[in-house]
């Protein structure tokens, strides 16, 4: 009896280590392969999924992959009704997938994770009519899938949501629509990290992202942190304020709080923004796979950390 007892406090004891414990770049590297990272992307990116347009048919199945990807690593939804978070726009419903790590407790702050997932399907105009859209999003979204199977091996002590949104291309709908559930369901945002375009190789250097509204928070600060150097500044992202431009803008609308983009597309590395050569063999799959690993350690530290993050005024 007295053995079992403490057999038992000794499992007890090492259940709660590993409840806190954080990633290490060591963990991370295990449970986010290359190869995960080539399959996901190529997978996404693929003539079967038609551009991920809700007109192509290919919307539908790319959610469906991520449905798949999510219940295959036990990651729940994070509505009571599923995953789906529909919407209709002119007359045809799309929907985000959302999913949760761990259980979500109204009482504690929320991190969003998201990123993309639809792009703009088939066009008649040219000879390869698919618009696979590889490097927007299916790179950002192979980030988010892959960032969330690692967090969800572990114990938080924020709800931490994941989102692909719909309908990005046609106005950032998506994120709206999920912006403003949130808000009527009193979800209590703290901080948004959002993922696109992150399959080519940053100019300044590898294994390196910027920031959107770099200059709005001090997000940057904090994960360069734990992650030196890995956050930059692009002035382009200034000037063509990229900050209002993707799904991170709805959120820090509605909720006033961190919420910003991270990327590698810096103009000169990529030509085929919105062509359909975006497709996945033009990526630099290595460098991609290498973001979304610090990316993971970075997130894993600003949250074990409970680092307050200030929005500048
Ligand atoms: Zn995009």
């Amino acid at each position: 009896m007295k053995q079992s007892m403490l057999l038992l406090s000794i499992s007890f004891l090492l259940f709660q280590c590993s409840a806190l414990q954080t990633p290490s770049p060591r963990d991370i590297a295990k449970l986010q392969t290359v190869s995960e990272t080539k399959d996901i992307l190529f997978s996404l990116a693929s003539d079967q999924m038609a551009g991920r347009d809700m007109r192509s048919g290919g919307y539908p199945m790319a959610a469906t992959y991520v449905v798949n990807y999510f219940k295959s690593n036990a990651i729940e939804p994070f509505f009571e009704t599923g995953y789906k978070d529909a919407f209709t726009l002119n007359d045809v419903t799309s929907y985000n997938v959302v999913a949760k790590i761990g259980t979500y407790d109204p009482e504690r702050p929320t991190i969003l994770i998201g990123a993309h997932l639809d792009h703009i399907g088939i066009s008649t105009k040219t000879k390869d009519s698919i618009y696979n859209g590889a490097n927007d999003n299916a790179s950002g979204s192979t980030a988010v899938l892959q960032i969330a199977k690692v967090l969800s091996k572990y114990k938080w002590e924020q709800n931490i949501v994941i989102a692909l949104f719909a309908a990005e291309e046609k106005g950032l709908l998506g994120a709206k629509h999920l912006a403003d559930r949130f808000q009527n369901e009193k979800v209590s945002l703290q901080l948004m990290f959002n993922f696109e375009m992150i399959g080519k190789t940053l100019t300044t250097g590898a294994n390196r992202v910027y920031m959107t509204g770099y200059k709005m928070s001090d997000l940057p600060a904090v994960m360069n942190r734990f992650t030196p150097n890995f956050v930059t500044f692009l002035p382009e992202a200034e000037g063509y304020n990229l900050f209002k431009r993707s799904d991170n803008y709805a959120f820090y609308q509605t909720f006033g709080v961190p919420c910003h983009t991270l990327s590698s597309f810096d103009f000169k590395n990529y030509d085929y923004y919105h062509k359909a050569e975006d497709e996945a063999e033009s990526l630099d799959v290595e460098n991609m796979n290498q973001i979304i690993r610090t990316s993971t350690y970075s997130i894993g530290q600003v949250l074990r950390s409970k680092a307050v993050i200030i929005v500048n005024e």
